[in-house]
């Protein structure tokens, strides 16, 4: 079984600390390490593994969500944001905690390793092989805090900001340090709602090329073309 698990830590800004400048998007490591390995396991013509590689980054055409508690609206506000923004090339569906390949959890407090965060993504991509047949594990958590660090609750626009930015993550957006960006620094003062051209951008590429590494393993898998 090859496994990456990442973690997205995500920090805030409410003043003008100092930003060192990078660029506007960035895809996850992670991401062009599983796009990395569909394009080597293509040419390698082990064509069912290039496709659970490929559909890593693609992602199900589907995926089930829930959420701890009765913010479960802001979950729904922040899928329904992809999934326009992304043409309804995926499509977030609610279900049962159980069943749900994507949790929310919205929590009074959250840290990590001693540091106040406003969220927090951790996503599992990995590809098993099941006696030669491989299938793709996608799940991920979003950890939303309801309050800021300073104690004051934390604004619906805030909460929805945040989580809109942990879902790029799982999606497979990286942290930028562009302030203003989706994925940049959260604001408390002036939050970002929805990703810029660049970062959908960013995303769109990615996927397009996951989506023809897919297409060419499954039309070679299956004969209809050959090298
Ligand atoms: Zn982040």
């Amino acid at each position: 079984m090859f496994s990456l698990k990442s973690y997205s830590l995500c920090t805030f800004v409410t003043c003008g600390a100092l930003i060192t400048p990078s660029a506007h998007a960035k895809v996850l490591d992670s991401v062009e390490t599983n796009l990395a390995k569909a394009r080597t396991c293509l040419e390698a013509e082990r064509y069912q593994e290039a496709q659970a590689y490929a559909e890593l980054t693609l992602l199900p055409r589907i995926v089930t969500y829930s959420a701890n508690n009765d913010l479960l609206g802001i979950a729904r506000a922040s899928l329904k944001t992809w999934e326009d923004a992304l043409g309804g090339q995926v499509s977030f569906v609610e279900c049962p905690w159980y069943d749900a390949s994507l949790k929310f959890d919205f929590r009074p407090k959250l840290s990590f390793y001693g540091r106040d965060v406003l969220g927090l993504a951790t996503t599992r991509r990995a590809v098993q092989n099941w006696c030669g047949d491989f299938r793709t594990v996608l799940t991920g958590s979003i950890e939303v805090s309801t309050f800021l660090p300073n104690g004051d609750s934390a604004s619906y626009v805030v909460m929805l900001s945040t989580a809109v930015h942990e879902v790029g993550h799982f999606l497979g957006l990286d942290d930028t340090a562009h302030r203003g960006s989706l994925m940049g620094p959260i604001s408390t003062q002036k939050p970002t709602l929805a990703p810029q051209a660049s970062e959908l951008a960013a995303l769109t590429s990615v996927r397009q090329q996951a989506g023809m590494v897919a297409l060419f393993a499954e039309l070679q898998g299956t004969g209809l073309i050959s090298q």
